[in-house]
């Protein structure tokens, strides 16, 4: 699997894409990320550790996904051409095990014996889980107690694995609150301890390591289309919580110029604040700030509090957004829209009947985005959307939202 590395998306040295990044944190973590930092630029361009990521990625997780036609829904919509990008097909139901291998890898080489992490929906804590059993390291995941409720199964499958999973009732009681509660224990256990992020957010270098091992999934939806269809999409769509499977999608593809890219947003109930995830959103409360160590676009009230976020979808509920996100957005080269959790719902619903494939809520929100937009193109022109994960995990919840109509 070797392609050539397209750079000039790069980040400064200071972790900065344009004014977006960076790395706000406090004191006693500066060391440590310089060190994680050194230590992922001595193993980015190491070809051993590549291949070992890669191998893994095969014999793993069972890469490389596939990029399936979607034939009756093409046909139904009776405009673009679209094509779904199989994450789901990927071990543990989602792109996260991607990240999860890639960073296990070098905290294994950082002699890291504790591994921590935060999860939102539960799929990146059950990814993390898997790779500390697969490696046989300690595993403790930060979840906020509502997303305990809201994805019980996911509690139970990263204990299974032997991870320890610490409910959060702080906040929300979400993804923000795990993650302050992760930040915190790195503090504390900084020398034992990696801390294993799940999206492209967070300080430097995160947001550029976790591109970095999520642009496997563009680099092959390139090889997979050209040789499916002899040329490049027209358009590209994944849902953006944090950012990372979008991300790891359109990297490969910023220097395509006649390629479009969209990331679609949490719209959730409505566009008033606290009540959606939608950072890009100016009419929703979306501004430039700083949250959890980053330089991004983020929800927050006309005195600059964090707000609080909806969505239906408990991976894309977080109230800021990946700062290489901000960037791409600011200089136009990614347009951001959002789905209602009305929208995610249909499409939940959609895509199962039309395709025999249940997504997860998150990835709906992007084939909802595809439902709008393809009847308007042409039959000659290709959509990819990411189909970022599986639906199992929702079922519960979806049937409980349902249950009236059934
Ligand atoms: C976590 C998750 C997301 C959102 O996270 P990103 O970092 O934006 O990709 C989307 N889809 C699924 C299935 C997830 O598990």
């Amino acid at each position: 699997m070797k392609t050539q590395q397209i750079n000039n998306f790069e980040p400064n040295e200071l972790g900065y894409w344009g004014e977006f990044g960076g790395r706000f944190v406090p004191e006693t973590l500066a060391a440590p990320l310089e060190k994680l930092t050194d230590a992922y630029f001595a193993v980015r361009d190491d070809a051993g550790f590549q291949d070992e990521f890669l191998q893994l990625l095969k014999d793993f997780s069972g890469r490389p996904t596939p990029l399936f036609y979607a034939k009756r829904s093409s046909e139904t919509l009776g405009g673009a051409k679209i094509y779904l990008k199989r994450e789901d097909l990927g071990h543990t139901g989602s792109h996260k095990i991607n990240n999860a291998l890639g960073q296990i890898l070098l905290a294994r080489k950082m002699g890291k014996k504790r591994i921590i992490a935060e999860t939102g929906a539960g799929q990146h804590g059950v990814a993390t889980a898997t790779v500390c059993a697969l490696f046989g390291l300690e595993c403790v995941v930060y979840m906020g107690t509502e997303d305990m409720r809201r994805q019980a199964l996911n509690v139970f499958r990263m204990q299974l694995l032997g991870a320890e999973v610490r409910g959060v009732d702080a906040g929300a009681k979400t993804l923000k609150d795990a993650i302050n509660e992760a930040l915190r224990d790195w503090v504390t256990n900084v020398d034992s301890t990696y801390y294993l992020l799940g999206s492209a957010l967070g300080p430097h270098p995160y947001p550029l390591m976790v591109r970095d091992f999520q642009a496997v999934i563009g680099r092959e939806a390139r090889e997979q289309i050209l040789e499916k269809e002899g040329r490049l999409p027209d358009l590209l769509v994944a849902c953006v919580g944090g950012g990372s499977n979008s991300i790891g999608l359109f990297h490969p593809f910023l220097n395509d110029e006649t390629v479009k890219m969209i990331g679609v947003e949490a719209g959730g109930k409505s566009e008033k604040l606290g009540e959606h995830a939608a950072r890009f959103n100016k009419a929703g409360g979306g501004k430039i700030g700083v949250l959890q160590g980053t330089k991004s676009w983020l929800l927050q009230d006309e005195n600059g509090q964090i707000a609080l976020t909806h969505s239906i979808s408990a991976g894309l509920d977080y109230a800021s957004v990946g700062p290489e996100h901000a960037y791409l957005q600011s200089i136009g080269r990614i347009d951001y829209a959002f789905a209602t959790d009305d929208e995610a719902l249909e499409a939940f619903q959609v895509l199962s009947q039309t395709e025999g494939i249940i997504p997860a809520l998150e990835s709906s929100h992007g084939i909802a985005h595809v439902l709008k937009i393809a009847p308007k193109m042409s039959a000659d022109e290709i959509i990819i959307v990411n189909l970022s994960g599986r639906g199992d995990k929702d079922v519960n919840q979806v049937q409980e939202m349902l249950s009236e109509n059934f």
